[in-house]
């Protein structure tokens, strides 16, 4: 049996689909222990954890909506009573409204983007650090915030709104990286492009997915598995000499 130093403990928020499934799938794959939250969809995160016992990793799945500061707090003690100390932490949980122009925008779809983009990823970051930062008795650690290409073309006339929470996802990208570099803990960021998940299914012009497409330069949407590879490399030893660094998985666009 693996010490508590030996384990690598990694929580990956918005595991239960999507690139979130794909990044926990692949890190189990990798020998780390998972730990992944959900919102709603408890049979999908079921299906998840029986996929990564079955395999032989230790895994917990935590129903926790991090548009919440209680729920962040529940899922975070749930990972140190499971589990042990975390070391690597995954902010994916993420959501998009339905496109939008600015004038038709009100403040409570303004703020849930707001709060479960930025608000929530900002508590996440600073409940890990509380775990990871010597400073408290951590002993480092690594943090991939997953942005999205929207936080540099800005999706005028689609979703401004949810591209400016990316776009503080950044900066606090940037931020965090030079704050806590010297307590030995990595902050980096994955932008990613159109990438196949249900998050597109939710409104939206008929003809939108096509146009998207067709203005990528590599031909085709991404796939959640190639965003979780670049995710898993900024979490890994493979990067230890890199922070506060992006990678874009757009297909070029
Ligand atoms: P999906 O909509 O497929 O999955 C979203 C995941 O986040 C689900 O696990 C969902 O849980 C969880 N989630 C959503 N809201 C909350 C919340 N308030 N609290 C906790 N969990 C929540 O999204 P994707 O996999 O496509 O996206 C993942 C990340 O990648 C997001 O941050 C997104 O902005 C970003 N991204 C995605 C792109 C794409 O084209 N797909 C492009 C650029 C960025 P549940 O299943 O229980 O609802």
């Amino acid at each position: 049996m693996l010490s508590n130093s030996e384990k690598k403990i990694a929580l990956i928020t918005g595991g239960s689909r999507g690139i979130g499934a794909a990044t926990a799938r692949l890190l189990a794959q990798r020998g780390y222990h998972i730990a992944f939250s959900y919102r709603d969809r408890k049979e999908s995160a079921e299906s998840l954890l029986s996929e990564l016992h079955a395999i032989g990793v230790p895994a917990i799945a935590v129903r926790a909506d991090i548009a919440f500061k209680v729920d962040i707090l529940h899922l975070f003690r749930e990972v140190d009573r499971q589990l042990g100390p975390l070391q690597y932490l995954v902010n994916n949980a993420g959501i998009l409204k339905p496109q939008m122009r600015v004038e038709a925008m009100d403040a409570e779809r303004i703020n849930q983007i707001l709060t479960t983009n930025i608000t929530g990823t900002l508590l996440c970051c600073r409940e890990a650090i509380k775990r990871m930062s010597p400073k408290h008795g951590g002993k480092g650690g690594a943090i991939v915030n997953i942005s999205s290409g929207a936080s540099r073309s800005g999706s005028p006339n689609e979703y401004i709104d949810y591209a400016a929470s990316k776009g503080a996802v950044d900066t606090l990208t940037i931020g965090l990286s030079q704050e806590i570099a010297s307590e030995g803990i990595r902050v980096n960021g994955v932008r990613p492009g159109f990438i196949h998940t249900e998050m597109h299914a939710e409104g939206g012009e008929p003809d939108r997915i096509e146009r998207l497409k067709s203005s990528i330069p590599l031909g085709r949407g991404g796939q959640p598995e190639e965003v979780a590879t670049a995710a898993a490399w900024l979490l890994g030893d493979e990067s230890a000499f890199t922070t506060g660094a992006f990678i874009d998985v757009t297909g070029g666009r």
